[in-house]
């Protein structure tokens, strides 16, 4: 245990190194990134970064914090390229490291497709340089196609609405964001996003991609063409294991690093973030999760387990937050599409609060829009395998005391 080692300088990286000096390990700590910058903040990349011409990184920590405080040497810039699980040697292109205990939280990386002709006008948008870029093509663009409706995707036309641009958004599913809210709700970020002017189109997928110098042409399988300035792809990401090939690790379909309940891989090998799976024992089914408050959790036990007499296991509820033209929206459990039921304020019906019940009285999800400290109410009772009934109970008197 005298040597951790953390592979991914990043959101799970950082709370790994964080997680093990809270854990009171006091022996070396090395994090490596391939990334030159410094560990930074990802939601901003969709988000407010590309709102305005240029964009600030967000740090995740002061770079001193990671010498002064952690006592952490960081190396950026540098990639592991090999694993070999039985001698305990990372190797990298910066050379061989050995390690007593080794967490691996080397998140994901976006799927691309295959584009004919120069690429820089198709783009995903997974690292600060990307960000960059697309903040500086949104200054002139004219029209931008957003192939995914996913979260990114989502976000991305937002940010192109705001910034002048025409926007369309090509989504294979019968709805946006249906995957992560359901169809009920799906259909009501179709609607949001239309009335901000944003040309929907579903249900149909990207047949072929070509650009030349100053556009970018994109068929569908409908038959339709569209020409843009900018494509951005937001069509998913994989688990970044492809340096993993011959580790020996066990590998899910998804690409992912199947680990135990203690984020456990391997004897000595960790693994936390995008990059892991693992029976969530709130379920037992085996799953990755690709979220902000997950990546952080879960480092933070992986790098504790890692230097732990006794492994604890990882249990998570799946939360995250997304924004939408001024809106916060945050999500917490399954978007089960049994029992729906939406609050709503506002002429245009837009859901202020939705639950999501398994059809037998159980809460098992919960969305909000705008609703910090209500959600924040309710989530602690979908955390807790609360009843519909008492859900309903507290949004009942919050709102009478609000009235
Ligand atoms: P990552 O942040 O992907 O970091 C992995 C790091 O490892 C990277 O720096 C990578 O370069 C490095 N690496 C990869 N391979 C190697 C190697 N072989 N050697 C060395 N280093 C390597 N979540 C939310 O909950 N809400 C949001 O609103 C939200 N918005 C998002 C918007 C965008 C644009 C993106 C991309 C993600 C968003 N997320 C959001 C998801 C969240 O940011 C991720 O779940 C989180 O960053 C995962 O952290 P991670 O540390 O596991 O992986």
């Amino acid at each position: 245990h005298d040597h951790l080692v953390i592979v991914g300088a990043s959101l799970a990286g950082v709370h790994a190194a964080e997680g093990a000096r809270r854990e009171g390990f006091t022996g070396r700590i090395t994090m490596i990134g391939a990334e030159v910058h410094p560990p930074y903040d990802r939601p901003p990349l969709s988000k407010e970064h590309l709102h305005g011409d240029e964009p600030k990184i967000v740090l995740l920590r002061e770079l001193k914090h990671f010498s002064d405080s952690l006592d952490v040497d960081l190396r950026l810039g540098v990639e592991a390229i090999a694993l070999d699980v039985s001698n305990r040697i990372l190797t990298t292109t910066a050379g061989d490291i050995s390690y007593g205990s080794l967490v691996i939280a080397t998140g994901s990386a976006p799927i691309q497709l295959q584009t004919e002709g120069p690429t820089d006008r198709v783009v995903t948008v997974r690292t600060w340089d990307d960000a960059q870029r697309i903040a500086a093509a949104l200054r002139d663009a004219r029209h931008v196609v957003v192939i995914g409706g996913g979260l990114i995707g989502s976000e991305v036309a937002a940010a192109a609405r705001r910034r002048g641009a025409e926007a369309t958004l090509i989504v294979r599913e019968t709805a946006p964001l249906a995957r992560a809210f359901g169809q009920t709700i799906g259909e009501k970020m179709t609607r949001l996003h239309e009335r901000h002017g944003v040309s929907v189109r579903l249900t149909t997928t990207v047949k072929a991609l070509r650009a030349s110098g100053d556009s970018a042409l994109v068929d569908l399988a409908d038959g339709s063409k569209l020409s843009a300035d900018l494509v951005v792809l937001g069509i998913g990401s994989r688990p970044a294991t492809a340096w993993l090939r011959d580790s020996g690790l066990r590998m899910g379909t998804d690409g992912s690093i199947v680990c135990d309940v203690t984020m456990q891989a391997a004897s000595g090998v960790f693994a936390a973030g995008d990059v892991a799976s693992w029976p969530n024992p709130s379920h037992g089914l085996l799953t990755r999760e690709e979220n902000w408050t997950n990546a952080m959790n879960q480092g933070e036990r992986a790098g504790r387990n890692a230097v732990a007499e006794e492994p604890v296991p990882y249990v998570a509820v799946p939360y995250f937050w997304m924004d939408l033209y001024d809106h916060r929206f945050q999500f917490c459990g399954v978007a089960d599409e049994l029992h729906v039921e939406i609050l709503s304020r506002d002429e245009e019906g837009d859901p202020d609060l939705v639950f999501f019940g398994d059809g037998a009285g159980q809460l098992v999800g919960v969305m909000g829009r705008d609703q910090g400290r209500l959600f924040s109410r309710v989530r602690r009772l979908v955390n807790q395998d609360g009843s519909y009934a008492a859900a309903t109970a507290i949004v009942e008197t919050l709102l009478s005391s609000a009235a």
